[in-house]
């Protein structure tokens, strides 16, 4: 277990939640309620737990600015801990279908698994808290990619241009994860919240 999913044990374990469009319900997003007929994982819906009406990935674009963060567990009473899975990308990103198919190509060649594990399931979550420091935590080698978000984010805080000019050209070519999740986040943060700001205007000097 790295440091920073022992100090999410420990914290209040936030999750977020959003509306179903039909009951209007709130529930996490979770892989298994997904569902595609057999062979068309990229036609996959989302199952409402508490209607069962099919939702389709266009839909998160009305879901998400409607969710709300939730405390999950009492935690350590000073520790706030935020998971997201790569399940609330936002519509133009990850799709619900691509999660699928990397389910089934992961089911044809279990050495899949653990891409499908990471970047479908995981490897999107971390703390609120101190800022940490965005040179230790680039540096280190299991930073996850919301670690390299926030450290490109106290870059544009810290009004470091070249140093985030640099960072976000090596991130895009490394993988479009990177894009992905500052546009969930971007997305998820409340208008008027500093991490919108930041993240918004870190996502300008993103090379396209
Ligand atoms: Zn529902």
């Amino acid at each position: 277990m790295s440091r920073i999913e022992a100090a999410y044990e420990e914290s209040d374990k936030r999750l977020y939640f959003v509306p179903c469009p039909t009951c209007r319900e709130f529930q996490v997003l979770k892989f298994p309620q997904l569902r595609w007929p057999k062979g068309g994982p990229e036609e996959a819906v989302y199952v409402c737990a508490h209607c069962g009406q099919e939702i389709h990935n266009h839909q998160k674009q009305w879901m998400l600015p409607r969710g709300a963060w939730r405390a999950t567990a009492k935690g350590d009473g000073k520790t706030a801990g935020f998971h997201l899975s790569s399940l609330y990308s936002p519509v133009g990103w990850f799709s619900w279908g691509e999660a699928a198919m990397q389910f089934e190509q992961a089911q044809k060649n279990p050495s899949l698994l653990q891409v499908f594990v990471n970047t479908v399931l995981g490897d999107t979550w971390t703390l609120l808290g101190e800022a940490p420091d965005w040179k230790k935590l680039y540096d280190r080698r299991e930073a996850t990619t919301l670690d390299r978000v926030h450290a490109a984010m106290l870059l544009q805080a810290g009004g470091r241009a070249n140093a985030l000019r640099s960072m976000l050209k090596s991130e895009t070519e490394r993988s479009p994860d990177f894009l992905r999740l500052a546009n969930a986040l971007s997305a998820l943060y409340p208008k008027e919240s500093e991490e919108k700001r930041l993240l918004d205007a870190m996502l300008l000097s993103a090379p396209r």
